[in-house]
């Protein structure tokens, strides 16, 4: 049996929520994702928190290796066991233009999903305070200061609950919807690839490679190498609706026979994804009921990136409970949120292709400024000095137009 195989044994084993157990919580984490396992983490770490019941439900416990993560930041953070590969410069590309940056101070990181699935499970395994359900949650009330969790044959009620669980038909139903928010998809498909002779160079991943075929939108190949031979490598786009996956495929094969013509290579593993860009919040939390994770609204809608914004909200969220202050899960509140609206609102209507935006922007700027902006935690002279990387002409018509809009 594999290690792996083993630990799902062992969780199904222990500390499974049973019919005579009390099974009124503290704290509930509805959907065992990125958010919810790091939330589970923050507070097991947290000794103030350590007498905390917790239930944990999932309709699929047996987590797989379904999304690999990368984010940036300057020093050791809670997944450094677990990083796989980081790297300290990054590229882009566009026709002719191609530029290295160096991304001192910062590191650009990546986690595989399983290894992360794994750590966080593994650890709370030992706690006797937390408990696992495997189950379908049907729906998540109040029920006078408590909130109960429903799933086929069973409930459970809390204190808390904490939910990141996505009703992801409900979002293209939102996404379609006449709106004055716009909405984008950031939809992409990785494969990992292994060459039988060295083809990468391993010290720099390629944030952005515009030269492949647009779609009409904003696309780019993202190719993180792991060693000399082996790399993901990833199509991505930001537009409305999402590619068939062979229509991902064709732009992969594309690319890698354009740049390794006469180089073999075998696909050892793909992941396939669809990340809401938008203002529009898909729900609001109330106590008892917190959202967190992608319905918590942690993504950055400008760019897609949610792993460092849920381990922000994940450090606030716990931070108010060793407080025991009103809980915040509201992490884009600064002005960064109006950059964001003003780039969507320019990608949504077409008004400047996103390629060239993006190049501008790393035209101009290091790396640490960009990571910084990204981060919302660039300052004003940092915001200055990226605005003036873009012509004027667009993008202050499209904030006025963002500034005044009703909705
Ligand atoms: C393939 C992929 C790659 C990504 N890469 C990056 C990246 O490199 N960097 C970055 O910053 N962001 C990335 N993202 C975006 C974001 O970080 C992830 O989507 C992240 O997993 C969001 O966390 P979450 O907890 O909100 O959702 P999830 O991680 O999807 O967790 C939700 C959980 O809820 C469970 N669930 C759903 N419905 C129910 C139900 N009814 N009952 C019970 N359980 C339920 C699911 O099984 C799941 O475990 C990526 C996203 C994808 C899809």
């Amino acid at each position: 049996m594999s290690v792996s195989k083993q630990m799902d044994k062992m969780r199904s084993e222990s500390n499974n929520i049973t019919h005579n157990q009390d099974s009124i919580f503290d704290i509930i984490i509805a959907g065992a994702g990125c958010a919810g396992l790091s939330l589970l983490y923050g507070i097991l770490k947290a000794t103030e928190l350590s007498h905390l019941r917790i239930l944990v439900i999932d309709k699929s416990l047996q987590k797989s290796n379904d999304r690999t993560w990368c984010f940036w930041e300057t020093e050791k953070g809670p997944y450094e066991s677990i990083v796989c590969k980081q790297w300290n410069t990054i590229s882009i590309h566009k026709n002719s233009f191609s530029k290295q940056l160096d991304t001192a101070p910062f590191v650009y990181k990546m986690i595989h999903g399983l290894d992360f699935y794994d750590f966080v499970m593994d650890f709370a395994k030992k706690s006797p305070n937390v408990f696992w359900q495997n189950a379908v949650i049907s729906s998540i009330e109040t029920e006078n200061d408590k909130a109960v969790v429903y799933w086929e044959g069973g409930s459970a009620k809390a204190s808390k609950v904490f939910s990141s669980i996505l009703p992801i038909d409900a979002l293209y139903t939102i996404s379609q919807s006449a709106t004055t928010k716009p909405f984008l998809w950031q939809h992409f498909k990785g494969v990992l690839v292994q060459f039988n002779v060295p083809v990468f160079n391993a010290n720099v991943a390629t944030l952005m490679d515009f030269n492949v075929n647009q779609n009409g939108a904003t696309a780019f190949m993202y190719v993180l190498p792991l060693n000399e031979n082996k790399a993901l490598v990833e199509y991505t786009l930001f537009s409305n609706s999402l590619l068939k996956p062979k229509e991902y495929d064709v732009e992969i094969a594309t690319y890698l026979a354009k740049n390794f013509a006469n180089d073999p290579y075998q696909i050892l593993h793909d992941e396939i994804g669809a990340i809401p860009m938008t203002m529009q919040s898909f729900a609001k939390s109330s106590n008892p009921i917190y959202v967190i994770g992608t319905l918590g609204n942690a993504v950055k809608s400008s760019t897609g990136y949610a792993f460092h914004f849920i381990q922000e909200q994940v450090k606030q969220i716990v931070a108010d409970l060793i407080n025991r202050s009103p809980i915040q899960t509201e992490i884009h509140k600064t002005r960064h949120q109006f950059y964001d609206a003003v780039l969507l609102y320019i990608l949504h209507n077409n008004l400047m292709e996103g390629s060239e935006i993006f190049k501008r922007i790393f035209e101009k700027n290091k790396a640490a400024t960009i990571f910084k902006f990204l981060s919302n935690t660039s300052n004003l002279w940092e915001d200055i000095s990226i605005m003036r990387s873009l012509p004027t002409k667009i993008f202050l018509p499209a904030a006025i137009k963002v500034l005044f809009r009703r909705d």
